[in-house]
């Protein structure tokens, strides 16, 4: 019965040999060689054969064997007869890890969104000192509209990652032609790229198709268009290109910017990361945009590969599991 639990659980004998131990706890690396070696387990083992009494703990402990992780861990105990302990174990640190991290992202929007409320407020009071004065008005009344772009797109962006994560994309799957889809990212942000005068180079057509949410995957293709234009000099270029390679559908977009340095690389898919926060208070870049790629393309079973060199561009990579007619696919309902 205990093997199938997907609770850790063993059974520790009088002298302290573990009688039973299931996978789970072997995996958590708490038993070796039918032995406890984790301190703590064996203190609350002997305790418990002494007194008899179930004990409820939770402890922090080294994982074993290198000990460099931290579990936490919720034990309970009971008596099954003379000195024949069952220990009980839930595993918490993912439980944890996941509310620090969502803790820290309410942390993080409130801080962002500190920035362009504040902004607002001290527009609002510059407005109200030079009422008389139209110029003045008209300027702070344009850097107030820009503050006011850049809060709704932080809002959007916050609700959009939010939406991704609870989401999985196989509740819509529709088929998606990937050539269409890519132009339309295009169109999106097309007005964009004249402002910059950055030019697209369009590759052949795919005739690919995807099988998943059209709007996140376009939402995905545009946040990297949005970039490459936003790190990149004017009169410069962008390459959008799509293809089918082993049952894979590759959506790249390469840039001639300035490159993201070696150390940063792994780090941008980071919700709120930077690689140079003023600069991207000058785009009025969110710092979401990249997280919201990497969602999506998790929630479509693929994966975003970067490269870049500093100084010479970046090129993102949407690497997603090609829509192949006929193929079976139960587990997903098509809509067309
Ligand atoms: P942001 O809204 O700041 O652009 P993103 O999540 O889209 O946020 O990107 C995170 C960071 O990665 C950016 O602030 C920027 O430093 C870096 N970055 C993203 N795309 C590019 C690119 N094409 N070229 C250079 N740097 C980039």
């Amino acid at each position: 019965m205990l093997s199938i639990l997907p609770t850790a659980s063993l059974v520790v004998g009088p002298d302290g040999d573990v009688l039973h131990a299931n996978p789970r706890t072997l995996a958590l690396g708490l038993v070796n060689r039918m032995r406890l070696v984790v301190p703590e387990l064996a203190t609350l083992a002997a305790e418990v054969a002494e007194s008899g009494a179930p004990i409820e703990r939770e402890m922090r402990v080294r994982r074993p064997p290198l000990g460099r992780e931290l579990l936490e861990l919720h034990a309970r105990t009971a008596l099954l007869g003379t000195g024949v302990v069952l220990i009980l174990i839930d595993d918490l640190s993912e439980e944890r890890r996941v509310d620090a991290v969502r803790r820290d992202f309410v942390a993080n929007v409130s801080h962002e969104l500190k920035t362009p409320v504040g902004a607002l407020s001290v527009l609002a009071e510059a407005v109200l000192s030079c009422s008389d004065e139209a110029d003045q008005v008209r300027h702070f009344a344009e850097r107030m509209q820009l503050e006011a772009t850049r809060l709704a797109s932080l809002i959007q962006d916050v609700i959009d990652l939010s939406r991704l994560q609870g989401d999985d994309p196989a509740n819509r799957a529709e088929i998606v032609d990937v050539d269409e889809m890519v132009e339309r990212a295009i169109d999106e942000v097309r007005t964009l790229a004249t402002a910059h005068h950055v030019e697209f180079l369009v590759g052949q057509p795919s005739t690919a198709y995807l099988l998943g949410d059209r709007s996140q995957l376009q939402t995905a293709v545009r946040n990297l268009l949005t970039n490459a234009i936003a790190y990149s000099p004017s009169s410069t270029r962008v390459a959008v290109a799509a293809r089918l390679a082993d049952g894979i559908v590759e959506v790249m977009v390469k840039d001639q910017g300035i490159g993201i340095p070696a150390n940063d690389l792994d780090r941008v898919f980071e919700r709120f990361y930077r690689v140079d926060p003023a600069r991207s208070r000058v785009t009025g870049g969110t710092g979401l945009g990249l997280a919201i790629v990497k969602h999506v393309c998790q929630n479509h079973g693929g994966e975003c590969r970067v490269w870049s060199e500093v100084g010479v561009g970046s090129t993102f990579t949407l690497r997603l599991p090609a829509y192949v007619e006929g193929a079976p696919n139960p587990s997903l309902e098509v809509v067309q």
